[in-house]
């Protein structure tokens, strides 16, 4: 930590965007959001989620109104996928019991950076169930389901045979089962 983190330049200081702001980091030619100061840097995470990257404002720009309109609908995509709810938390690491029992608080104690973001390997899937919503009379509600599938039609398909035999079951509600997952990095 000695000398290290002076300003790039200290001739002219840019005003700092707004949280959300989107920018082109001209230096990697990626486009990411504003979310805040990082010492010198300025903190950008990719439009369509996933781990902040530092950018020297001095290689920092806005975005022309095609580049916008084409991040917004990313944005927006990635909302609807979950991905913009990816979040990272900094947190203390515990402190790591030794083999002797005491406890170490050395390098072995330090910050974490979790990560939690959809896990889009596939495996484990996006499992859907259809449940149907109808009333029944008594404040109750029918309740039953389709078989829970990998495959959005099959769980979709259902409610045509449940109608079949109920024609007044007409509600239903989707329900996803999307797989995330927490990972840890050792904070700088
Ligand atoms: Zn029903």
């Amino acid at each position: 930590m000695s000398g290290g983190s002076v300003p790039p330049n200290g001739e002219e200081t840019r005003p700092v965007p707004a949280p959300g702001t989107l920018m082109v980091d001209t230096r990697r030619d990626r486009t990411g959001e504003f979310r805040g100061l990082a010492g010198p840097y300025w903190s950008l995470r990719p439009v369509s989620g996933g781990a902040e990257w530092e950018a020297d404002p001095e290689h920092v720009r806005a975005l022309t109104p095609g580049e916008r309109l084409r991040a917004e609908n990313a944005r927006q995509n990635a909302r609807s996928r979950g991905d913009a709810h990816a979040a990272v938390f900094t947190a203390a690491l515990a402190p790591v019991p030794t083999h002797d029992g005491r406890t170490a608080l050395g390098r072995r104690h330090g910050f974490v950076d979790w990560t939690i973001a959809p896990n889009r390997t596939g495996e484990p899937p996006t499992l859907h169930t259809f449940r149907c919503t109808a009333e029944t009379g008594g404040g109750k509600r029918c309740g039953a389901e389709s078989p829970t599938s990998d495959l959005f039609e099959t769980a979709r398909g259902w409610t045509f045979t449940h109608v079949r035999d109920h024609p007044e079951h007409t509600c239903y509600v989707e329900v996803t089962q999307r797989p995330w997952t927490l990972r840890a990095e050792r904070a700088s």
